[in-house]
């Protein structure tokens, strides 16, 4: 049915809560982005993630969001984990899809006249594409250790040094990781996975800094105009999606009677407290760590590539990780929310009588934790300024890095956008472009190299099929959730 929004004031529109909403949606979006976002069953999508019991203050989208498995891309649930649920379709299939980026003291210049050598290199050095094989050939029982420990076997076995793990989100490591509740399908995936880009959405970029917008953060990250940095964006491979369909299944049988509460199947979830929540819990902690190390392989391997195609150290390089963020996770976190008189949770903090600590499952799908200085989680080399937010744009037009903002966890429980987002489907994106064409395009227009497995996914991948990440990062910045500190753009970039 129509979906009405009511302005709250710049970029803040509300879903009031309205027959069996269990509370308010929210869409933090500029006018234009939000015409966008209203042209798919996005809002439909967030209105029903109000359904979810122990959802709490309001259901969010983000200025990036769009429509995706029962839950849309772009936002961000923090259900009650004493009395609320969890819902594997609202982290998504791919558990631990992210971003990481990492530091050089390479400047363009160094590069130029590079780019050919250097795009075929990773392409042959770091397995993409939907064939087999990783920068690991692992057995189960690698998979085993890599659920359990994640960035920390990676340590063991030679592919991170220390300070890898020191600027990772919970070092790399989730504690909560349950490798037995992963199923042996799931390993089986896996073990040919580790080290390996995957197909479609995911990429490795080389990237130089354009913009510096905040000279003490951009200190605080390292990161100076002119820099070349590797931005690396996949996840959790076939694991992570046999996990996902794994756990849709069972919690749909066993917990059939919220599940027809509910008025989308695919927002299928199981009640805080169940044995199902703990498991998948468990299951996706884990999922997790797989997810980090295959980025970490990734990373780890193009500090060698870097070394043959410029014949120095990767450490003379100074190739250090800036940040992992995650964008397709749910954690149990602690926020302040507000209460009224009577001790219920209100929307909007204005009208708090005080404040009350809760213990929440944030689901953040297609949407990036953005904590701001102080959070005890932001690692020390950055607490004092706030977290690194990684947001990718496209192939052809640039990305942003930007600081977790101060009003981010009064809006958006510590969250900001993850990307551009979609704006048109595959199948009509292989309508609309012609890999080879794009590629030559970017190639002679921009300079952008980029080599894909195949001609199907650049066009799938095009620049105009994404929204622009222009305005998604002005909506962030605006809000105070995310604050511009970078701009990059594209030197040269893999796929599968
Ligand atoms: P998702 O995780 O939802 O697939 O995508 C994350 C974001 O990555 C997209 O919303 C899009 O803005 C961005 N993106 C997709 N392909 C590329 C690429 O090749 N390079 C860069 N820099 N960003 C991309
Ligand atoms: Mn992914
Ligand atoms: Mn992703």
């Amino acid at each position: 049915g129509a979906v009405t929004l009511r302005k709250v004031r710049d970029y803040v529109w509300e879903m009031p809560k309205q027959g069996d909403m269990r509370v308010p949606a929210r869409v933090f979006a500029s006018e234009a982005l939000l015409d966008e976002i209203s042209d798919d069953k996005t809002l439909e999508q967030l209105r029903n993630a109000t359904h979810l019991p122990g959802i709490t203050k309001y259901a969010i989208c983000m200025p990036d969001g769009h429509q995706g498995y029962g839950f849309p891309v772009g936002g961000v649930g923090a259900m009650d984990a004493r009395d609320g649920c969890i819902s594997p379709g609202a982290v998504g299939y791919d558990i631990n899809c992210g971003v990481r980026m990492m530091t050089t003291n390479l400047t363009y210049d160094d590069v130029q006249g590079h780019e050919q050598e250097l795009v075929e290199s990773l392409f042959a050095n770091v397995p993409s594409g939907l064939g087999g094989g990783g920068v690991f050939e692992g057995t189960v029982g690698d998979v085993d250790a890599i659920l359990e420990d994640g960035v920390q076997w990676a340590l063991r076995n030679d592919w991170a040094v220390p300070e890898d793990l020191e600027h990772c989100e919970d070092e790399g490591k989730r504690p909560d990781a349950d490798p037995t509740a992963i199923s042996q399908k799931a390993k089986d995936r896996g073990k040919n996975q580790i080290g390996s880009l995957g197909s479609g959405n995911h990429f490795l970029e080389v990237q130089r800094v354009t913009d510096v917008y905040d000279d003490e953060v951009a200190d605080a990250f390292d990161l100076t105009e002119d820099q070349v940095v590797v931005l690396i964006h996949c996840g959790s491979r076939g694991l992570g999606h046999q996990t996902c369909n794994d756990y849709l299944r069972r919690i749909e049988k066993t917990h059939a009677g919220l599940l027809d509460s509910l008025p989308d199947r695919e927002l299928a979830a199981a009640p805080a407290g169940s044995q199902l929540a703990d498991e998948y819990y468990g299951a996706m902690c884990a999922a997790i760590n797989f997810a980090w190390v295959n980025r970490q392989l990734i990373m780890h391997r193009t500090r060698q590539v870097f070394e043959q195609v410029f014949d120095r150290d990767w450490r003379d390089m100074e190739m250090h990780l800036l940040y992992d963020v995650a964008h397709n996770i749910a954690k149990k976190e602690h926020h302040q929310v507000g209460v009224d008189a009577d001790g219920t949770v209100v929307a909007d903090d204005g009208d708090a009588v005080e404040y009350e600590t809760r213990e929440l499952y944030v689901h953040r799908k297609g949407a990036t934790r953005a904590f701001p200085a102080g959070r005890e989680e932001v690692p020390p080399a950055y607490r004092a300024v706030g977290q690194p937010v990684i947001i990718p744009g496209s192939m052809g037009t640039g990305s942003y890095v930007l600081r977790g903002g101060e009003r981010s966890m009064h809006e958006t429980f510590g969250s900001t956008a993850h990307g551009a987002g979609r704006l048109m489907s595959r199948t009509q994106a292989k309508k609309e472009y012609r890999g080879g064409d794009v590629q030559t395009a970017l190639r002679e227009h921009d300079r952008i190299y980029v080599k894909a497995q195949s001609g199907a996914t650049v066009a799938e991948e095009a620049p105009g099929v994404y929204k622009d990440v222009d305005e998604v990062v002005r909506v962030s910045d605006a809000l105070g959730i995310g604050d511009r500190v970078a701009r990059t753009f594209p030197v040269c970039n893999i796929k599968g």
